[in-house]
């Protein structure tokens, strides 16, 4: 029974091995990607519930990996930031997005996600502006998509970086809505423009009167509070007449499209493709 023991251990010791040099694999692959334009952004719409029309995109990444396909950024955003590359990466999202959004008809805005993490060097309010002047992109119709993990970040640099930020017109959406902790008190001491609610709630909204009334709480606290509210991952068209009825603004999700190449977006008077 010992030697059996020993003997998976070392099967436990050598698929940790295992896992760590996989690790290092996709680690050095990403470097390539960064520096070999393995790295895209694809596009999402959210559109008005009432009216229907596309008002936004969300800039989401995509690493085409070519061996292992598409990485899903669950799994490459968080070994960006542990590998010290997230500003790089948040760098050329910006970059990239702002651009192909100076292309697109005036009214529709571009948002995309920034890491908690983009906030540490004090650099995050110079590559904005950056981006905006580069591509030529109004900060009007650029937002910011933070979570309230940004928040936990400690002492007064994130708040004063979130407020030059919304001083230079640019929006600023909290996103994955309540599935943090103490959101309420943030969303008064921050300037926020819009609200997501996160798609857990609109996943189980059909099944949980619970995730209704967290729903119906949170498009009532976002109107009152003079803010946009959009809901993401839509999928049904009950769940689109729910929110719409509910007063919800925006809505996301694979019912009105799912994230795509920006030659593949049907934007009428798009300047570049
Ligand atoms: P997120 O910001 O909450 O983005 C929404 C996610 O929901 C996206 O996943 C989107 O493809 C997915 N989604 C949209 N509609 C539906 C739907 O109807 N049903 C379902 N099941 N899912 C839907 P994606 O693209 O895999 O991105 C995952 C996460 O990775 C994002 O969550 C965001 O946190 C992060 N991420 C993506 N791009 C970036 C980026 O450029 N920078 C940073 N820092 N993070 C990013
Ligand atoms: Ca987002
Ligand atoms: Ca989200
Ligand atoms: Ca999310």
């Amino acid at each position: 029974a010992k030697a059996e023991r020993r003997g998976s251990c070392r099967a436990f010791e050598a698929s940790m091995d295992e896992a760590a040099q996989e690790k290092n694999q996709l680690e050095q692959d990403f470097r390539v990607a960064i520096s070999g334009g393995e790295l895209e952004v694809h596009y999402q719409p959210l559109v008005n519930l009432s009216t229907g029309e596309v008002e936004c995109y969300e800039a989401l990444l995509r690493w085409n990996h070519p061996r292992r396909g598409l990485v899903p950024p669950d799994v490459f955003v968080p070994l960006a930031e542990e590998m010290g590359a997230i500003d790089q990466i948040g760098r050329f999202v910006l970059f990239e997005a702002c651009k192909e959004a100076a292309g697109w008809p005036e009214h529709i805005k571009i948002a995309v996600n920034v890491s908690p993490l983009q906030f540490r060097n004090g650099k995050l309010l110079s590559t904005v502006i950056n981006a905006l002047s580069t591509s030529g992109l109004s900060a009007e119709r650029l937002e910011l998509e933070i979570t309230e993990a940004v928040l936990m970040e400690k002492g007064p640099r994130t708040a004063a970086i979130i407020r030059n930020l919304r001083a230079f017109g640019i929006g600023i959406s909290l996103d994955d809505f309540g599935t943090g902790y103490s959101s309420l008190s943030y969303l008064l001491n921050y300037p926020f423009t819009k609200i997501k609610i996160d798609k857990a709630f609109i996943l189980n909204l059909h099944r949980e009167a619970n995730s209704r009334a967290v729903i119906r709480a949170v498009i009532g606290l976002g109107k009152s509070l003079g803010l946009t509210v959009a809901a993401e991952g839509i999928e049904r068209e009950f769940e689109r007449d729910y929110l719409r009825d509910e007063g919800c603004t925006q809505g996301q999700g694979y019912l009105f499209g799912k994230p795509g190449h920006a030659r593949t977006l049907a934007i009428s008077g798009a300047g570049t493709a």
